[in-house]
């Protein structure tokens, strides 16, 4: 049961050979005999959680229920959720306990989804490894020396060691993506202003933007139903009709079912820098494309290599000014002792947050300052519309973009946990989509090494459907998607 699709465990709850307190529960054990080794949860709550299946069992036995009613999900910790700890991954928020439900959790709730528990992350999603966690690092189900991608690496190692039948997470530069790549799933981020940010705690609000992670696109498509719409709380919501991204998947078996898609092939993503290993899985899965039916053609990207910097400038930017508002005073962490309200208010800083997002807001702050905001900050927002501006002609060319999600597989934890430089190029394939506000995807291509590889989507604005037709199109014909790692219950465990 655990490797089912979503589907597949929605049509065994729709005809009762598993009731969602069962189904819970063995997610709740498959927890209890890992998770204090992968360490991806950092909050469970399980009378909740089961209050949540035995009502959904309710509603199935009612006959009212929606394709995700009963299926237990894990949510990133960056989503409120009403009574439940909500830490962000950092030390600031170590007791804060949620007074609201976020846009993305009550879409779950409302669908008659089960809330697993919250998942461990990077502080404040600023990470690719999941290592400046004030919780701590999360293992790689497939390795426990390496570590899962960030920020969402608590939903990945859960999504991949099948601790959850799927989870949310949240991709700024690449937390959704990268993660997927390297723990081996399916992961996709959101054309920007699809899925509510309301309730999701702010890191760069102009790229934030919170998706599916999960075993396939299917499952994907099935969650993006839940997820996406309008909601005038966020500003930055867009009004886009709602969409059934599970339409055209029945179309993609068969003999070429993907015949007339252009692939386009960005010169840059196969350039220095790529990991040989990695670059043989993806070209495999082009070929594989191609027998599909698609047609390949070379395009350009001529600014890749300038996402990086430009994001480092503009994330830090939003990140200072959002992360303000821990204080001391309103909510999150307080110091203990002080002298006076400014002394208050640097001592619960300094004390609360961590050494990357203090450096972030360090960087975020000097490229606002009056005297270099021409220099960097508006000139890193110059870039990032010849960035979109890329893209845009790319899609004259063709209809999908594909190359790898990350440079390379799983790096070893502490590999480059003090090189930020090198932590940030792990993002090098995934931040143009972000800047340019398009929907990316991580689909599972194969191992190197004995490690999961991921092959990247890229499409144009609101074109996840297509997106998760072609991903599919891919799944019908491939396992790697299925793939799971062999995990050993510790002794005394069963
Ligand atoms: N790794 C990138 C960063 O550290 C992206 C993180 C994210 O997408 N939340 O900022």
């Amino acid at each position: 049961m655990i490797n089912s699709s979503l589907k597949t465990l929605s049509q065994m709850l729709a005809k009762k050979e598993i009731s969602s307190v069962e189904m819970t529960q063995t997610f709740l054990n498959r927890i209890h005999q890992f998770n204090p080794t992968i360490n991806a949860y950092i909050a469970l709550d399980e009378a909740k959680t089961l209050a949540q299946a035995k009502a959904a069992d309710a509603r199935i036995a009612a006959g009212n229920a929606e394709p995700l009613t009963g299926i237990p999900f894990a949510q990133k910790d960056i989503f409120c959720a009403k009574g439940w700890r909500t830490t962000c991954g950092s030390k600031m928020l170590e007791n804060f306990i949620a007074p609201y439900d976020a846009h993305v959790i009550s879409q779950f709730d409302n669908a008659g989804a089960v809330n697993l528990g919250k998942t461990n992350m990077d502080e404040f999603a600023m990470g690719s490894s999941n290592e400046t966690s004030y919780f701590g690092g999360v293992k790689n189900p497939w390795n426990f020396d390496r570590v899962p991608g960030g920020s969402s690496g608590g939903s990945a190692a859960a999504v991949a060691a099948r601790l959850c039948a799927a989870a949310t997470g949240t991709d700024t530069g690449g937390s959704i993506r990268q993660p997927a790549s390297l723990c081996g799933f399916t992961g996709l981020k959101p054309t920007y202003g699809l899925v509510s940010r309301y309730g999701m705690i702010a890191f760069a609000s102009s790229l934030d933007q919170a998706g599916p992670m999960a075993k396939s696109a299917e499952d994907c498509a099935m969650m993006l139903n839940v997820m996406a719409g309008f909601d005038e709380r966020d500003s930055t919501s867009l009004n886009h009709p709602k969409e059934d991204y599970t339409r055209g998947l029945a179309g993609m078996s068969g003999d070429k079912p993907l015949k007339g898609l252009k692939i386009g092939l960005p010169k840059e993503y196969f350039a220095d820098g790529l990991d040989a290993g990695v670059a043989k899985v993806v070209q495999d899965a082009i070929v594989e494309y191609r027998k599909l039916g698609a047609e390949t053609v070379e395009i350009s990207l001529p600014n890749t290599k300038l996402s990086i910097p430009v994001y480092y400038v503009l994330a830090p930017a939003e990140a200072s000014s959002n992360l303000s508002r821990y204080d001391g005073v309103r909510y999150g962490h307080r110091a203990a002792e002080y002298t006076d309200l400014t002394d208050m208010y640097c001592k619960s800083r300094a004390e609360g947050f961590g050494a990357e997002v203090k450096r972030r807001i360090l960087i975020g702050t000097y490229v606002l300052s009056a005297g270099y905001y021409d220099a960097y900050y508006l000139k890193a927002q110059q870039i990032r519309h010849l960035i979109a501006d890329d893209f845009k002609q790319a899609f004259k060319e063709c209809d999908i973009i594909m190359g790898p999600t990350a440079p390379s597989t799983a790096f070893r934890a502490g590999e480059k946990a003090d090189d930020p430089v090198a932590m940030y190029l792990q993002d090098v394939y995934t931040i143009a989509t972000n800047l340019a506000g398009l929907p990316g995807m991580s689909i599972p291509a194969g191992f190197d090494k004995g490690l999961p590889v991921g092959l990247q989507l890229m499409g144009n604005y609101f074109d996840e459907a297509r997106m998760l037709d072609v991903a599919h199109a891919y799944q019908q014909v491939t396992d790697w998607h299925l793939q799971m790692p062999d995990l050993k219950a510790p002794e005394g465990l069963k």
